[in-house]
C-alpha cells in the first residue's frame, strides 16, 4: 500500500495496488496545474484506491472535454480524479513517495523549450497505443519565440510578465516540492521581488504557506489551481514554476537540487549536476 497525501495534508488517499499504467505527461495542461514540465499519472481500478482522510475541500477544474481536474483547495496540490464513467481513478505520483516506475512519456510533443526528455522509456505524442484513453484534440505547444517572457494559469483569469532576465533555475526534489508540485520534481526559475508583473487576475491568487516552512510559499489559481509566481518581500526573491510560462525563458535549469530526497519511483536521466541538498550547502 502507499499513502499520497497533498502539500498540506488536509487531502490524503491510500492506493492498494500498483498503477496498472503510469505515464509521464509533458501536455501544456499538465505543465501548468504542476508548473513543471511533466506530470506523472499512475492508473487505477475504482476497487484499489480510497480516500483516507479529508478535511479540505476539492477545486475542481474542467481542462477538456473529457477530463476534470481535481486539486486540495488549501494548498493548491493535485489530488486524485476519476473519469465520468467512474471506473478508472488517476492519482499524481508527485504526492507518493513510493511507486513502481513509469511506463512511457506522453504528449513530449508539447514538451517547453527549456525541458529536456532525456528518460530511456518509450516516448509518445499522444496516449500509448491501446491504452483505451480518448486523445485530446487542441492542445498547444509553448512557444519558442523569444521576447517577453510571459506566463498564465490554465483558465488564464492571470497573466504575467516576467520583467528581468533569469538569474537560475533548478530543479528541486525536495519532498516540499514534490508534493506541492504533486510530480517528480519543481523545475524552478528564479528572479527578484519585482522581476515579475501581473497583468490581470492578481486578485485571483490564493498562497499557502508550508507548515513548518520558513518560505516555502505555494501561489496559485483559485479557479484552475495552476501554480503561478510566488513572490517574497523578505528574501527579495520570486520563485516561478516554470510549467507557468507560455514562452521560451532563455534559461535553462542548471542543475537537480535537493536529490537525497528523490522520489523514488524515478531516475534522474540527463547530465546536470546533482547536489544533495541545496547547492551553497
Ligand atoms: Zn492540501
Ligand atoms: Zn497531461
Ligand atoms: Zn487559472
Amino acid at each position: 500500500m502507499s499513502i499520497g497525501r497533498c502539500l498540506c495534508g488536509s487531502i490524503r488517499w491510500e492506493v492498494l495496488a500498483a498503477p496498472y499504467a503510469m505515464y509521464n505527461c509533458h501536455c501544456r495542461m499538465c505543465q501548468k496545474i504542476h508548473g513543471t514540465g511533466f506530470g506523472t499519472y499512475c492508473f487505477f481500478h475504482p476497487n484499489q484506491i480510497r480516500w483516507a482522510k479529508t478535511s479540505a475541500t476539492i477545486t475542481y477544474y474542467k481542462s477538456s472535454k473529457y477530463l476534470v481536474r481535481s486539486s486540495c483547495s488549501v494548498c493548491g496540490s493535485v489530488v486524485p480524479y476519476t473519469n465520468k464513467k467512474q471506473d478508472r481513478w488517476v492519482a499524481p505520483g508527485g504526492c507518493h513517495d513510493n511507486m513502481r516506475k513509469p511506463d512511457c512519456n506522453i504528449f513530449v510533443l508539447y514538451n517547453s523549450p527549456w525541458h529536456t526528455v532525456s528518460s530511456k522509456i518509450p516516448s509518445y505524442d499522444t496516449y500509448p497505443e491501446g491504452s483505451g484513453l480518448r486523445n485530446i484534440v487542441g492542445l498547444t505547444a509553448p512557444e519558442k519565440t523569444k521576447g517577453p517572457v510571459q506566463g498564465s494559469c490554465l483558465c488564464r483569469n492571470i497573466t504575467y510578465q516576467v520583467k528581468e532576465p533569469f538569474k537560475i533555475a533548478h530543479h528541486c526534489h525536495c519532498s516540499r516540492c514534490r508534493y506541492g508540485r504533486a510530480a517528480a520534481h519543481a523545475s524552478n526559475g528564479f528572479v527578484s521581488f519585482n522581476g515579475v508583473e501581473f497583468q490581470k487576475g492578481q486578485n485571483q491568487l490564493k498562497s499557502y504557506k508550508a507548515a513548518n516552512a520558513r518560505y516555502f510559499t505555494q501561489v496559485f489559481c483559485k479557479a484552475c489551481s495552476s501554480l503561478m509566481p510566488s513572490q517574497d518581500e523578505e528574501t527579495g526573491i520570486t520563485v516561478i514554476p516554470l510549467g507557468s510560462l507560455d514562452n521560451d525563458p532563455i534559461i535553462r535549469p542548471a542543475d537537480h537540487i535537493f536529490v537525497n530526497d528523490k522520489a523514488g519511483w524515478h531516475d534522474i536521466t540527463d547530465s546536470l549536476p546533482k547536489f544533495p541538498k541545496s547547492p551553497v550547502d
